[in-house]
């Protein structure tokens, strides 16, 4: 007798915008989802900013936007879009020789194609609104992956207790003792069909999959750090300080800073600049950083960040890494996949990581349906996971060379942005000036 048709129990690792994007297309198809992300809900205000670690502005393009509208999720990429901002063209600042300051603009698309200004977080709460909305999908916040058996189809996770120390604040009775304990997690086992790891560039699902397959892995810090900066709307009228319609780069040769618009009108820009540059600067911020800013960015101290904003942002803003990860393959017989940056996690100058992570999904889920995991043919547990096996041996090899090639450009954007962008006409007059 043929089994029972049983929906697949499907684990996502993450609920990040590549998790949350992956339990989507699982949910829509049947799947029965649980979805577990290491932090609290971003969508509760008490919850810590989720932008500690990760740029707030993103530059969201058709890889990432055609990776939505595939998801069978009807309404969500229009309510997506509604909250981006459109970057037609790059705009180049620079000075001329006579100290006069200069903007060049550049259209990313001859025939008139632009990329979009995303607030990471509000591209995530989208998303996970979409998720709520199934019946056939569990969230679980405050969930730490922890160890994995692949074969046996088992995770384990710890599940924190979401006891705020404010709540212990007014509490006055609660001793330390019992604020601990309430503190302490508790493991719990997870069986599934399928874990779908999109935990990041520090997956522990990728770290947990070494153990059974063959992988490869390749991981370099690049020598350039990275803090963000903010230029407030202008006053009095609250208008772009900027034109919104570009991302504006400042080039610098070996470092650059770049600023995003943002719905608020106001702009996240970020430094990026090689360690030993931020170590100099870091020795006497008050004096050098302005002077570097002077130097190397026309028009942005005090004209767009005052000069006592620009210290405090550099003092009290993280200097963080940009690590670039290549590993092969993604997966591990027809039990767990590694998606978006837990797979491949990239520089950001080519603005493709999280667009690149989108679109890993939509490859994925083409390639399962391909081999008619969702068919009613299929639907016998063993024919299941052989056809699952297949997929995503599929997967890795059509996968990983185009997300290595992507992650390759986007080193080789860094020297473009921070000095190509400079162009030929750009450089003949700055040339001509300077003979
Ligand atoms: P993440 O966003 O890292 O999400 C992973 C999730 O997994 C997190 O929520 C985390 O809490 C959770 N998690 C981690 N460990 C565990 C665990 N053990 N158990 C359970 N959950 C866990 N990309 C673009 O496309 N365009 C850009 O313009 C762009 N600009 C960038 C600028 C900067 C400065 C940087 C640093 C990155 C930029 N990126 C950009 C890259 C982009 O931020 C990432 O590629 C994207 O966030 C990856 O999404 P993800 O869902 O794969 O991983």
């Amino acid at each position: 007798m043929a089994e029972v048709h049983k929906a697949q129990k499907v684990v996502v690792v993450g609920a990040g915008p590549v998790g949350a994007l992956a339990a989507l297309y699982a949910a829509n198809r049947g799947d029965d989802v649980h979805v577990y992300e290491l932090r609290a809900d971003l969508r509760d205000p008490s919850t810590t900013p989720l932008n500690f670690t990760k740029s707030i502005n993103l530059a969201l393009s058709e890889r990432g936007i055609n990776s939505m509208r595939q998801s069978q999720s009807v309404g969500l990429l229009e309510e997506v879009l509604k909250e981006t901002i459109p970057m037609h063209a790059r705009m180049i600042h620079g000075r001329r020789k006579g100290g006069e300051l200069f903007q060049e603009s550049q259209a990313y698309d001859a025939n008139g194609r632009y990329i979009q200004a995303v607030d990471r977080a509000s591209l995530n709460k989208r998303l996970l609104e979409a998720l709520e909305k199934l019946p056939n999908v569990t969230l679980h916040f405050n969930h730490k992956l922890t160890g994995a058996d692949f074969d046996r189809k088992t995770a384990w996770f710890e599940q924190h207790n979401n006891a705020k120390k404010t709540d212990h604040a007014q509490n006055p009775t609660q001793n330390d003792a019992l604020w601990d304990d309430q503190k302490r997690a508790t493991e719990i086992s997870v069986n599934f069909d399928l874990i779908i790891g999109a935990d990041g560039a520090h997956s522990a699902t990728r770290y947990h999959m070494m153990k059974f397959a063959r992988l490869d892995y390749q991981q370099e810090y690049i020598d350039t750090l990275w803090c963000e900066f903010h230029i407030a709307p202008r006053s009095p009228d609250s208008s772009f300080a900027i034109d919104p319609n570009h991302l504006h780069i400042w080039p610098g040769g070996s470092f650059m800073f770049i600023a995003i618009p943002s719905l608020d009108k106001s702009f996240t820009c970020t430094l990026f600049a090689p360690a030993s540059h931020f170590s100099s600067v870091s020795e006497n911020p008050e004096q050098k950083l302005v002077k570097f800013f002077h130097q190397n960015f026309p028009g942005v101290c005090p004209e767009l960040i005052s000069t006592s904003d620009l210290q405090k942002q550099f003092r009290e803003n993280p200097h963080l890494p940009l690590i670039s990860i290549k590993c092969k393959p993604y997966h591990y017989k027809s039990s767990v996949v590694i998606l978006g940056d837990a797979a491949h996690a990239m520089v950001p100058f080519y603005g493709q990581g999280m667009n690149a992570g989108l679109e890993d999904v939509r490859v994925l889920f083409d390639i399962l349906d391909k081999h008619g995991i969702y068919d009613a043919g299929t639907s016998d547990h063993r024919s299941r996971n052989e056809a699952r096996e297949a997929a995503l041996d599929e997967y890795t090899s059509q996968r990983a060379p185009d997300a290595a090639a992507i992650n390759d450009l986007a080193l080789r954007n860094y020297e473009e942005m921070r000095s190509g962008v400079q162009s030929p006409l750009y450089k003949m007059r700055k040339w001509m000036e300077e003979t």
